[in-house]
């Protein structure tokens, strides 16, 4: 396993849509290994694919250190199917340091993907969870914390 380095804004590769993983083998194994060793290293709650320069449909989340439940999650291709409530939070993105904004995010979502053995995920997710989650699929179409507080600029 090996610390990638974080891309941080304006790189191209934030701004862009990922694509979707088709393939779970050998190379996506270690990218995934090495996704979660710069996540815990770099001691963030998660981590979008494209922020270590690879424009994949893939995170990984871990909210357990801060908010005590869940553990380490790998998700291929999520998609948020349901989701209710709004929530005002603020969060910060390793992809850009020393920023932190307070946006609206869905208190609570239902996520569907796959692990990384390729089995079919479904995730309940409330609290950080639903945020880091958000967050993270935000990354993977493109959208980063600072486009989040133009929308609610504009919404004014
Ligand atoms: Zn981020």
């Amino acid at each position: 396993m090996a610390v990638m380095k974080i891309k941080t804004h304006p790189a191209k590769v934030l701004k862009q849509v990922a694509s979707a993983v088709k393939d779970i083998g050998g190379s996506t194994q270690r990218l995934i290994d090495d996704m979660i060793e710069t996540m815990y290293e770099a001691e963030g709650i998660g981590l979008a694919a494209p922020q270590v320069g690879v424009s994949k449909r893939l995170i990984v989340v871990d909210t357990s250190v801060k908010d005590n439940v869940g553990g380490l999650m790998v998700i291929i291709n999520p998609e948020i199917v349901y989701s209710e409530g709004d929530i005002l939070s603020t969060e910060g993105c390793l992809s850009i340091p020393e920023f932190s904004a307070t946006v609206e995010r869905k208190a609570m979502l239902f996520v569907r993907g796959v692990d990384r053995d390729g089995k079919p995920l479904e995730i309940d997710a409330a609290r950080l969870l639903a945020r880091a989650l958000q967050h993270e699929i935000d990354h993977l179409n493109g959208v980063l914390l600072l486009d989040k507080v133009n929308m609610e600029d504009k919404k004014q």
